[in-house]
């Protein structure tokens, strides 16, 4: 039974939406959910997806439909550094639970899926477009889709409406980078040689390009570079995406030299968002729409579902008391969680911008796949980051 004023409307059915969706309505609230998409709908994504996602995908309890997909198992990551020294870190965890590759659309189909069986109102291909908070708590959201535009109220309105969030943005909540200025440009091929199982990373001066083996030899190769390099694209992705792979990365190249580009590439950008705050009354922000920095670590989905299970008990606390003015315990408890990880990546950031530097961390983790493992592990959100950020790891990589 569905009231004038829902419980819940969520903007964006991606793996956060859905995911908080699915949680909001099992504890018993009325949830609405919209995407301006139709689904299945692609995204440019990497499509590598850590391992920590596994258990957040069986707590969701859409675990079995994710596996029946039959994702690609990723046991790692090979990493190649801008001089062509290369290293690899696996993953390894006590449940043997690897990383995975899988497209996008398809495990975002699922995941929305999953959600319409659980109960949640799912209105695909439906913007929502002009957000109104009011102080008695029953906003009111604009939506559009082909019958023209309609009024929905709601308690609390979650933004999980990926980087360009219409809900932050109405907040004032979420900023371009000062300084970050990167674009992605990504393509599918069949055929590409030389795949196993693990994702590659490949940087080279000015960027990197990751490489996630998607089965049945197919492969997702997406590179990143700053926004200046871009503007040689002029009109023509294909023939930029085509010849900035050769040029910059030309083992990649011959690799794929007689694969076949299944779509013309898709660019995005500028990738890095700051979210000045991830709530505010009667609102908050899950996934992407909570901030961006970087694709490198690959962590996007596996947050954006941890971000979701973390707002899931701050909404659901806040719904049952009618105090959904103030929603502070999530910022307080997703800042916990990923701090660490953010300034890793951030460190990450400055290694990989500098090719001498990247060069040098290479060669030291080709000696030590001790501690590549560890590093992946990072990434892979199963290792907690402190590990990199104490001076025992710090030593142990400058020493060895
Ligand atoms: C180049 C690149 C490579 C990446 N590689 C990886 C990787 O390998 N592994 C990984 O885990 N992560 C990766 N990421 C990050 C990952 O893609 C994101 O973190 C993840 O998609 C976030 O999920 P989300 O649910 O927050 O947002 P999204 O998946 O972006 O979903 C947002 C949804 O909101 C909908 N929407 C937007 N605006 C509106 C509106 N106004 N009204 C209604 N609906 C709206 C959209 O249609 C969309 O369905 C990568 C990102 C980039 C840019």
């Amino acid at each position: 039974m569905t009231s004038a004023v829902r419980d819940v409307l969520v903007v964006g059915g991606g793996p956060a939406g859905s995911a908080l969706a699915v949680l909001l309505r099992r504890r018993g609230h009325d949830v609405v959910l919209v995407d301006e998409a139709r689904f299945p709908r692609d995204k440019v994504c990497g499509e590598g997806v850590s391992p920590e996602a596994w258990r957040l995908l069986a707590d969701l309890g859409v675990d079995a439909e994710v596996r029946a997909l039959g994702p690609h198992p990723l046991r790692g990551m090979a990493l190649v550094s801008p001089d062509g020294t290369g290293f690899r870190g696996l993953y390894r965890r006590r449940d043997d639970d690897l990383g995975f590759a899988v497209r996008r659309d398809r495990l975002d189909h699922v995941l929305l899926q999953h959600a319409r069986r659980a109960g949640v109102e799912v209105r695909e291909a439906t913007r929502a477009t002009v957000l109104r908070w009011a102080a008695d708590g029953a906003h009111e959201v604009t939506v559009a889709n082909g019958a023209g535009p309609e009024s929905i109220q709601a308690r609390l309105v979650v933004g999980a409406d990926g980087r360009r969030s219409v809900v932050a943005r109405s907040l004032g909540l979420l900023l371009e980078h000062a300084s970050l200025r990167k674009f992605a440009v990504r393509g599918h091929w069949r055929g590409m040689q030389g795949l196993e199982a693990c994702g590659e990373m490949h940087v080279a001066a000015g960027g990197y390009c990751g490489v996630a083996p998607l089965g049945d030899g197919l492969a997702n190769v997406a590179f990143v570079l700053d926004r200046r390099d871009m503007a040689e694209a002029g009109g023509d992705l294909e023939a930029f995406y085509r010849s900035s792979i050769t040029r910059r990365w030309p083992r990649l190249a011959e690799r794929l030299a007689i694969a076949q580009l299944l779509a013309p590439p898709r660019a995005i950008g500028p990738l890095a968002l700051q979210a000045r705050g991830l709530s505010a009354p009667g609102a908050l922000l899950v996934g992407d729409a909570a901030g961006f920095y970087d694709p490198f670590t690959g962590e996007g989905v596996t947050l954006a579902l941890r971000s979701a299970e973390l707002a899931a008990g701050a909404a659901d606390d806040a719904l049952r008391s009618g105090r959904t003015g103030d929603l502070r315990a999530y910022d307080r408890a997703r800042h916990a969680a990923t701090r660490d990880k953010f300034r890793l990546n951030r460190l990450l950031q400055r290694v990989v911008a500098w090719p001498a530097l990247a060069n040098a961390v290479a060669r030291r983790l080709a000696r030590r796949p001790d501690l590549a493992d560890q590093l992946v592990g990072i990434a892979g959100d199963f290792v907690p980051a402190r590990t990199a950020l104490g001076p025992r790891f710090v030593w142990d990589l400058l020493r060895s």
